[in-house]
């Protein structure tokens, strides 16, 4: 789900920063994060069908596009209060996951990760995420299902390693500085 999708660089965040985050650069990597699924209102609003590279899981899921997009952020790197490199690297890395993560589910179509250099869409091998089908007549139910099936499978495991990845850096950090330095 794209929720869960936007949260993975909170988790990022939590797991590997060492000063606080600007949250301008938080609000904007979660954004690029969930960005990708914006191709599924394309069949809705534009009529582009489910099957062209433009249509769910295509271009705008493409790792290249993610590139892009890091290169593009990179000027705003002062409204993001971070070096040009840092919001570059923040941004693209945070779309590029969507794309990954959604090789891993084990249903809905296949990613055109690569395009444009090819529009084959792709699946990984390991498929752990299950994602069930979503019918429109049973909306809320699905998503309700899909969201409660995503926070234990997903979004609490992931916060769970973040957390544990924080405090044993912080114990290596104490560990590092108890030790007696050599003279
Ligand atoms: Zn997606």
């Amino acid at each position: 789900m794209t929720t869960t999708h936007a949260l993975l660089p909170l988790a990022v965040a939590v797991a590997v920063a060492k000063r606080p985050v600007p949250w301008t650069l938080i609000i904007v990597t979660m954004i690029a994060s969930a960005a990708p699924d914006i191709d599924g209102l394309f069949k809705h609003f534009l009529g582009v069908p489910p099957n062209s590279i433009y249509g769910h899981r295509g271009a705008a899921h493409s790792l290249f596009v993610a590139l892009a997009a890091g290169v593009m952020a990179a000027p705003f790197h002062r409204l993001l209060g971070v070096r040009p490199l840092t919001a570059g690297v923040c941004v693209a890395a945070a779309m590029a996951s969507h794309g990954i993560l959604d090789m891993m589910t084990d249903s809905g179509q296949p990613v055109a990760y690569l395009w444009p250099v090819s529009s084959v869409r792709l699946f990984a091998d390991w498929r752990p995420i299950h994602s069930g089908p979503m019918h429109i007549a049973h909306l809320a139910t699905h998503v309700f299902a899909r969201f409660q099936s995503e926070l234990g499978q997903l979004i609490i495991p992931m916060f769970v390693i973040a957390f544990a990845v924080r405090c044993l850096r912080a114990a290596g950090h104490k560990l590092n500085i108890s030790l007696p330095q050599p003279s």
